[in-house]
C-alpha cells in the first residue's frame, strides 16, 4: 500500500467532543471515521486491522469445527416473541423500525433466536447434530452512553458462534473447546496475558456464564482477578457463596478496570423450551436441544489494542493485527526513491505487507506518521546511507535502531 494512494490522511487533532483515547488516536492515524457518537466506519487502513482480527478468530472457530454463515440484519418481531425480547421491558437497546405495510421489524443486536429459527428448518433427527455455525455480524444496539470510543459502539462488530447438541455432556464438551479456542485467540492477538476467563452470573448447571475480561484502564468492568489461578470473578457473582464455590478467597483477589472482550453462555435448554426447538433421538423420542452462545467484539477488541498498545506518539499495533509490517520511506533524491520503489516490490513479493510512504512531505512528518500509524518497523532509505549500502531500521515498539545490508535487511524482516 502506498500512503500517497491512500484517501485518508493523518491529523494532529481529534474530534473536539471524542474523549476516549482508542478513537482519538485512531481518527487521528486515520483508521476509523466518526459517524456519530458510538457509530464509525472503518477506512481501508483500519479495515486491515479489523480483517487480520477477523482472520485470527475465523481460524480457531474453524479449527473446532464451526461453520461461517452471514445472517441477516434484519430481523422479525415474531422470532423474538417467544422468549419475550422483542419487549423493550426486557431489551432495553433495540433499534426498531417498520415496513411500509406497517410490519415490525428490528435491526439485530444479537442472532440467537434468529438462529434457533433457521436451524429448525432443517433439524429433524439427533444425526443431524451438533450444528455450530457462526458469523461476523454488524449489531445495532442504541446503548444510552457510548462514550469509550469503539469500545462501545451503537452499531459494532460480532462474532457470534450458536452450538446445538443433543445432550448436556456434548454442549458442555463443546463449551469446554471454546474457551480454550478463545484462549488461542487472545493469545495470538497479543492481550492473551491480560486476559481473564472470567466467571459471571448465568448459565445452565454450573450456574456461572464465562467473561473474557482483559485488563485496562479504558475498559467499564470491573473485575477481581486471581493471579495465581489465572482466573477473575465479575462484580455480579463477588460473594462469599460464589467464592466458595470456586474455591478462592476474598483476600486473594485484585480488583481492577476491565473491557469484555468476550462472552459465552450455556443455556441448557432453556431456550429451546421457549421456542420448541426440538428433535427425535435414537427412540424416536421429542428433546430439546441443547444450546449455547459464544460472542466475541471484533472491533472492541480493536479498540483494546489500540488503548494497550500505545504511547505518547501513537499507536503500537502487535505484528499479528498491524496493517503492514513495515513503513518504508525514502528521504533525499532519485537514488534513494529508486533503492525505496524496489524495496517496496521485493518485499511485496516476498509476501511482506508494506506501507511505503511515498508522499512528497518532509522526512520528519513521515517519521511522526510512522509513530502516529504505529507499523512495527520502520525502514529508511535515504542517499547517504545508501553510499556505505546501508538501511535503517526501526522498531516501533522500544525504538531499537539497526544499520543493515539489504542481504541483512531481508533476513530480518522475510
Ligand atoms: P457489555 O456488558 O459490555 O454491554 P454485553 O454483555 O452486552 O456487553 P454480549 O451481548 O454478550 O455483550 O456481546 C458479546 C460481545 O460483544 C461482548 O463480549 C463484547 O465484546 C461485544 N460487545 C457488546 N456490546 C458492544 C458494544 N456496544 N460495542 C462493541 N462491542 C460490544
Ligand atoms: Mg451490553
Amino acid at each position: 500500500m502506498r500512503l500517497s494512494k491512500l484517501f485518508t490522511k493523518t491529523s494532529k487533532t481529534a474530534p473536539a467532543d471524542e474523549v476516549s483515547k482508542n478513537a482519538q488516536l485512531l481518527i487521528r492515524a486515520g483508521f476509523i471515521h466518526k459517524e456519530m457518537a458510538g457509530v464509525y466506519s472503518y477506512t481501508p487502513l483500519g479495515l486491515k486491522v479489523l480483517n487480520k482480527i477477523t482472520q485470527i478468530v475465523r481460524e480457531e472457530m474453524d479449527a473446532i469445527g464451526c461453520q461461517e454463515l452471514i445472517m441477516s440484519g434484519l430481523q422479525k418481531k415474531e422470532t423474538w416473541d417467544a422468549t419475550g425480547r422483542w419487549d423493550d421491558n426486557n431489551v432495553d437497546i433495540w433499534f426498531k423500525s417498520e415496513l411500509k405495510d406497517g410490519t415490525k421489524v428490528g435491526f439485530g443486536w444479537s442472532h440467537e433466536e434468529p438462529i434457533i429459527e433457521m436451524v429448525k428448518q432443517y433439524l429433524s433427527s439427533y444425526k443431524d447434530l451438533p450444528v455450530n455455525v457462526y458469523q461476523f455480524q454488524t449489531k445495532f444496539r442504541n446503548e444510552t452512553r457510548a462514550k469509550s470510543g469503539i469500545i462501545r459502539g451503537r452499531e459494532f462488530v460480532m462474532k457470534d458462534m450458536y452450538s446445538c447438541n443433543a445432550s448436556a455432556e456434548a454442549n458442555q464438551a463443546f463449551y469446554d473447546a471454546t474457551i480454550e479456542a478463545y484462549n488461542r485467540i487472545y493469545d495470538r492477538l497479543g492481550i492473551g496475558e491480560d486476559t481473564y476467563v472470567t466467571f459471571a452470573s448465568g448459565g445452565a448447571f454450573t450456574k456461572f456464564s464465562h467473561e473474557f475480561q482483559t485488563v485496562c484502564d479504558a475498559g467499564e468492568d470491573y473485575i477481581y482477578i486471581h493471579r495465581g489461578k489465572n482466573i477473575a470473578v465479575n462484580e455480579e457473582v463477588m460473594d462469599d457463596e460464589n467464592l466458595e464455590k470456586l474455591g478462592i478467597k476474598r483476600e486473594e483477589l485484585e480488583k481492577v478496570k476491565s473491557a469484555e472482550v468476550g462472552n459465552i453462555f450455556n443455556f441448557g435448554t432453556q431456550k429451546s423450551e421457549d421456542t420448541d426447538f426440538t428433535f427425535t433421538d435414537a427412540d424416536n423420542k421429542k428433546q430439546f436441544v441443547h444450546l449455547s452462545s459464544y460472542g466475541i467484539g471484533t472491533t472492541r477488541v480493536m479498540g483494546v489494542i489500540a488503548e494497550k498498545f500505545s504511547d505518547e506518539k501513537g499507536l503500537v499495533w502487535p505484528e499479528a493485527v498491524a496493517p503492514a509490517k513495515v513503513y518504508l520511506i525514502s528521504i533525499g533524491g532519485e537514488a534513494a526513491i529508486k533503492c525505496a520503489d524496489d524495496l517496496y516490490n521485493e518485499l511485496g513479493a516476498k509476501g511482506i505487507d508494506v506501507l511505503y510512504d511515498d508522499r512528497d512531505v518532509r522526512p520528519g512528518q513521515k517519521f511522526a506518521d510512522f509513530d502516529l500509524i504505529g507499523i512495527p518497523y520502520r525502514v529508511t532509505v535515504s542517499d547517504r546511507m545508501l553510499e556505505s549500502e546501508n538501511y535503517e531500521l526501526v522498531a516501533r515498539a522500544d525504538g531499537q535502531q539497526l544499520l543493515l545490508t539489504r542481504e541483512q535487511l531481508l533476513a530480518k524482516l522475510v
